[in-house]
């Protein structure tokens, strides 16, 4: 995968960026702005290195034409007072406001278009529609680097089929994100330990089934450890369970077994009534779960257990949380997981957008993990050991 260097001399060249600014927004108020700020490594690069850039995003999900509220304007200010410099924005994506926007660009500005999703043929599944949406997007530049690492499991315009009409690079973000991965995919330090939690163990077949092959230790808490508590023969009362993946899961169960992978699953839990902030709470055995009780979060001893489990780790990934960390009744399991997997001696990634959000809500220094990604979904199919397009696409 080529990086940035491998373009040439960037003075002067239009360059298409391809980046994900889909933010929350209140309004016009972004209220969390992590993903411009990821984005603005690789612009600086760009610029510094006298290219004119011209940023491509989109936000949200409009139904392939303009919606106001849908407008990346906002963005464009963030994006502006994160790099001290002003962001011209196009208000349209291939139309004449983008042309007379790029064409105004000196070497070293930024500009940034409209919402691409505001043209149906960004995702069109038909080839030939997202194809001309490329092709008029590539007359308003010179070179191609996609940076987007969200969309990158996406078959679009801006993130495929765009690489296949102009000369491409990789940008920061999607090398920093796709080194992290295969390292951890490809070429683990054991012990290899994975954490997987989270809501449902459905979302999570694949990566289980894809990692169930590769590591020493699978570790299991949050809401998908009761299907598997079930699947065991305890009784889980009001918890989360997926009566439907009782089968898949004892097949885990048995498959881990039968390769000498250690798979660890609470031995305690935190119960309440009612999944609340000022919920009363109680630590029972996970053999013991009341039937008018919800397990909401391991407990003490499984945080000692899972602690104990990562001590001599070399390489981890964890993926969800270990409980309903957004209460605070709820959110000891997760934040001690955390911790645990932030002090592993190798290599530390946590992949899935609820695991890297608990890390900043939960005040943990981002900076101990080796690496937290960016994408949700994508980080998942990598797990699952998917093939993605627009990385695919990069390699040609
Ligand atoms: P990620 O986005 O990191 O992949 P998921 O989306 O799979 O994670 O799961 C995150 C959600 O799982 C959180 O909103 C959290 O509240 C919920 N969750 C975790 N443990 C439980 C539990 N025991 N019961 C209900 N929900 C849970
Ligand atoms: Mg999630």
């Amino acid at each position: 995968m080529r990086g940035i260097d491998e373009l040439g001399d960037l003075r002067g060249q239009r360059v298409l960026l391809r980046s994900d600014l889909n933010v929350p927004l209140d309004g016009d108020t972004i209220t969390d702005d992590g993903r411009v700020r990821a984005s603005v490594p690789t612009i600086q690069q760009l610029t510094a290195a006298g290219a004119r850039v011209v940023v491509m995003a989109h936000l949200g999900r409009p139904k392939g034409t303009p919606e106001a509220k849908y407008s990346l304007a906002p963005v464009a200010k963030r994006l502006g007072e994160l790099l001290g410099a002003d962001v011209a924005f196009a208000a349209d994506t291939v139309g004449e406001s983008a042309r007379k926007t790029v064409a105004a660009l000196a070497d070293g500005e930024v500009a940034l278009l409209e919402n691409l999703r505001f043209d149906a043929r960004e995702t069109s599944k038909d080839d030939a529609e997202r194809g001309a949406f490329a092709a008029e997007l590539a007359e308003l530049g010179d070179l191609f680097v996609s940076d987007g690492f969200g969309v990158v499991h996406r078959k679009q315009a801006s993130v495929y089929d765009l690489a296949q009409a102009l000369p491409h690079a990789a940008g920061l973000l999607v090398r920093a994100e796709t080194q992290a991965f295969s390292k951890v995919l490809d070429d683990p330090e054991r012990p290899y330990v994975v954490v997987l939690g989270g809501s449902k163990v459905s979302d999570k077949l694949g990566v289980i089934d894809n990692l169930l092959e590769k590591v020493d230790r699978l570790l299991i808490g949050g809401g998908m450890a009761f299907t598997f508590l079930k699947a065991q023969g305890y009784e889980v009362g009001g918890s989360l369970l997926e009566e439907d993946q009782l089968d898949t899961v004892r097949e885990y169960l048995t498959r881990a077994a039968d390769r000498g992978v250690e798979l660890v699953l609470p031995v305690d839990v935190v119960v309440a009534a009612d999944i609340s902030a000022d919920a009363a709470t109680s630590v029972v055995p996970a053999s013991a779960i009341p039937a008018d009780q919800k397990g909401l979060d391991i407990g003490p001893a499984t945080i000692e257990l899972f602690r104990g489990k990562l001590a001599d780790a070399k390489t981890v990934v964890w993926n969800g949380p270990m409980g309903v960390f957004e209460l605070a009744p709820f959110a000891e399991g997760t934040r001690q997981v955390a911790i645990a997997v932030s002090e592993v001696d190798g290599t530390s990634v946590v992949g899935g957008g609820d695991s890297a959000a608990a890390v900043r809500q939960l005040g943990l220094d981002e900076d101990a993990f080796t690496h937290i990604s960016t994408g949700g979904g994508v980080s998942l199919e990598l797990l699952e050991g998917k093939e993605l397009p627009g990385l695919t696409v990069l390699e040609s």
